[in-house]
């Protein structure tokens, strides 16, 4: 079935229950195991049905399918953050003294968890270029659990070298983990180009309107190989004691071992989970989704024209401008070549950057990207503002760039608006 089809009905039966044609919100903590021998089947893992809220729930179930099937994943985890998300990948790959290779130009949080909280924990991260993957052999050593990096990266909207990334990774068996988040599951698919798990902040295009704080991991069908027997993942091949030495890799191949794990032992312990209700609002986010990825993708192309005219404006950077650095492969591995809302431009310093998006007016200055609403935003002194002098060099943020996300109004509007606002 086509991805549009999919997002409006796999994963939930509405002949189901009271034959709902919405998923039905469960907004419940607790489930009725009956007997004492179901409770105990339950808790060992035997029987997989449902225990407890903060391990799975029936619409949290719908969302996960439906994220699952969108992304040609095998199974979906959905966690209370994109940041949960990211996090709980690394729970479930790694131990003190492992080191996880991570690209140069992501996501500001991910920047500060790994490099500063998991370090906390004796994770070391270590930092290789996406685009031009020539040392990233370099760094590999038997520490090394995953390889991170964002398939078009916020906010510097550059587009990872997937192909290469994924086959040095494959030939040392080392998990690939990409954060989809400003493609979506709509223009892009990482587990089609090999990568082994998808990574989303689903508080963004999958949310849609600005509306729930949510994530989610998705793990390639190809997972399950890559864990069983590989020395360099024990939390797969040895005994895990908190459930009486029980091991991953001895579940049949009709569980994604990943998500399973996932679920049981960093749901369990952490407790990153998402509301049943956000679980719901994701769900009405993915009717649309695909939809709306056309119309901001339409729409940034549309601003991102008039912006590389304009005189104030010293570059552009957006992989849907012909020219553009990125322009080959978004239109190679993007749907219809559509790039999503996300936009760079670079005005001369910081006091410029700041004074435009003072004077917009349907461009409102938020910290977001992929809500419905047009967003601007200057990394330097809000998003960035963390990062060192060095720090923010080597993620390509310089001082007087401007992040648009495009939002739905009419593009007529919007540039109306920049324009005032530069002039
Ligand atoms: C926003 C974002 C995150 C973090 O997600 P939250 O839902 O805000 O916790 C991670 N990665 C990327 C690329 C993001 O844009």
């Amino acid at each position: 079935m086509e991805k549009q089809t999919l997002a409006l009905h796999s994963g939930y039966d509405s002949l189901s229950g009271y034959g709902t044609m919405a998923v039905p919100i469960y907004f419940n903590t607790a489930y009725n195991f009956g007997t004492a021998d179901m409770a105990a089947d339950r808790f060992t893992l035997k029987d997989l049905g449902y225990i407890y809220s903060r391990l799975s729930n029936p619409t949290t179930d719908v969302f996960q399918k439906r994220l699952a099937a969108l992304e040609g994943g095998s199974a979906a985890v959905a966690t209370s953050s994109g940041q949960a998300a990211v996090f709980a990948t690394m729970a479930n790959l790694v131990k003190s003294g492992d080191t996880i290779l991570m690209s140069d130009k992501v996501y500001g949080g991910t920047v500060t968890l790994l490099t500063s909280s998991l370090a906390n924990f004796g994770v070391k991260t270590k930092v290789f270029d996406a685009e031009n993957t020539n040392e990233l052999e370099s760094l590999i050593d038997d520490t090394t659990k995953a390889i991170l990096f964002e398939t078009l990266s916020n906010p510097q909207i550059s587009i990872a070298d997937v192909d290469s990334i994924v086959s040095i990774a494959n030939k040392y068996d080392i998990v690939t983990v990409a954060d989809n988040t400003v493609l979506s599951p709509a223009l892009y698919n990482p587990i089609k180009d090999g990568v082994d798990v998808v990574i989303h902040s689903a508080s963004k295009y999958i949310s849609g309107q600005g509306l729930s704080i949510a994530g989610a991991v998705v793990s390639s069908p190809k997972l399950n190989e890559k864990l069983k027997n590989n020395s360099r993942y024990p939390l797969y091949n040895e005994p895990d004691e908190t459930y009486h030495g029980l091991v991953y890799s001895d579940f049949t191949d009709s569980f994604d071992i990943f998500s399973l794990r996932l679920v049981f032992r960093v749901l369990r312990d952490f407790g990153m989970t998402i509301s049943p209700f956000n679980s719901f609002q994701l769900i009405q986010g993915l009717e649309t989704l695909d939809l709306r990825m056309e119309k901001h993708s339409k729409n940034a192309l549309e601003v991102a024209e008039f912006l590389a005219n304009h005189p104030k404006v010293k570059s552009v950077t957006y992989p849907g401008l012909k020219n553009s650095k990125g322009n080959k492969i978004a239109k190679e591995k993007f749907k219809d070549g559509l790039s999503s809302g996300l936009l760079c431009f670079e005005v001369e310093n910081y006091d410029i950057a700041k004074e435009i998006s003072d004077k917009t007016k349907i461009f409102s200055v938020v910290v977001n990207i992929g809500d419905s609403k047009s967003i601007i935003t200057h990394p330097a002194s809000t998003t960035h503002s963390q990062l060192s002098q060095s720090e923010l060099k080597t993620a390509g943020i310089s001082s007087g760039l401007i992040r648009l996300s495009v939002g739905l109004e009419s593009a007529k509007d919007l540039i109306a608006d920049l324009k005032q606002a530069l002039d």
